[in-house]
């Protein structure tokens, strides 16, 4: 706002705000981050969908039920996935309308991968689909002939769904509205695979100013087929009692306090991976905060 705006509003705000004490405001945060559900005592023995594009080392952890090093900052979590939920019920709805295809929401499933050759462990791949889209007696869509069509929804905020250009109009960084993200692949294709399905949708929502991309996605059974093999691979080396190598680079600070977002070394500036910077294993991985095995 522009500050003849700002000046007016100011005067009517100082005038009539009531100051909150701490404890006051505190207390009605910490009610309103109370959870709605109790918290699953759940022990992970399976891989999810979502683990598909993960970092190896993190997962190895993760299915051997150790603990993470930074857990989320869960009221935080909590309120994303909420808002995040809120929006793929609109966005549900407005799938249903389409005539003549009956639309299943929140379909669950399991692969189920034996042992085979030299592997010593079989392992299920959880997955759970936003929507499963079955022809019922309707039209095509989109132009393709099929009866099922897999529905992911994804809202995301404005960075990583935008393209970014630079001031001479040079693409610097793609977002998902030019191509959808690793990880959202990833889970579309386990989706496709498990639900025998040959087409997906990948609807992403702009959080910030409702702008949509809508992907449609080929079932690939070569790149499913070796994303299970990695997954495979990584519970092995769990198993065995083996870390893997660090896929991802990251450069912790000189206290070993915190992992830097750029360093420079030799005058060269170097950047951290992101994946390190929001790790939930990233003190266990990089031996931050004296970190103990
Ligand atoms: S800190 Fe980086 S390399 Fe280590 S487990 Fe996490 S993502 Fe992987």
């Amino acid at each position: 706002m522009k500050q003849q705006e700002f000046d007016k509003i100011y005067e009517l705000y100082e005038k009539n705000i009531v100051d909150i004490e701490d404890e006051h405001y505190e207390k009605l945060v910490d009610v309103l981050n109370q959870p709605r559900t109790l918290k699953s005592n759940k022990q992970r023995r399976t891989f999810y969908a979502s683990d598909a594009s993960k970092c190896q080392r993190q997962l190895g952890w993760a299915v051997s039920g150790i603990d993470p090093s930074n857990p989320f900052d869960e009221p935080h979590s909590l309120k994303i996935f909420e808002l995040g939920d809120a929006i793929h019920e609109t966005i549900d709805a407005r799938y249903k309308k389409i005539y003549g295809w009956k639309i299943y929401d929140e379909v669950p499933g399991e692969i189920y991968i034996p042992k085979e050759g030299k592997k010593k462990n079989d392992f299920l791949l959880s997955y759970r689909v936003d929507g499963l889209m079955i022809r019922d007696g309707g039209e095509d869509i989109l132009g393709i002939d099929t009866d099922r069509i897999l529905l992911e929804y994804k809202s995301i905020a404005d960075f990583p769904f935008s393209t970014g250009k630079n001031k001479d109009g040079n693409v610097y960084w793609y977002g998902a509205k030019d191509v959808p993200k690793t990880d959202h692949f990833a889970q579309l294709q386990i989706g496709m695979h498990g639900e025998g399905a040959e087409y997906g949708i990948l609807h992403y929502y702009n959080k910030n100013d409702s702008q949509e991309a809508i992907h449609l996605i080929k079932y690939d059974p070569e790149y499913t087929n070796d994303l299970i093999g990695k997954l495979w691979h990584i519970l092995e080396e769990a198993k065995a009692g083996n870390t893997l190598d660090r896929p991802y680079v990251a450069y912790p600070n000189k206290k070993k306090t915190a992992l830097q977002k750029t360093a420079t070394i030799d005058g060269q500036v170097h950047k951290s991976d992101w994946q390190c910077l929001y790790c939930n294993f990233r003190d266990k991985c990089w031996g931050l905060n004296e970190f103990k095995e």
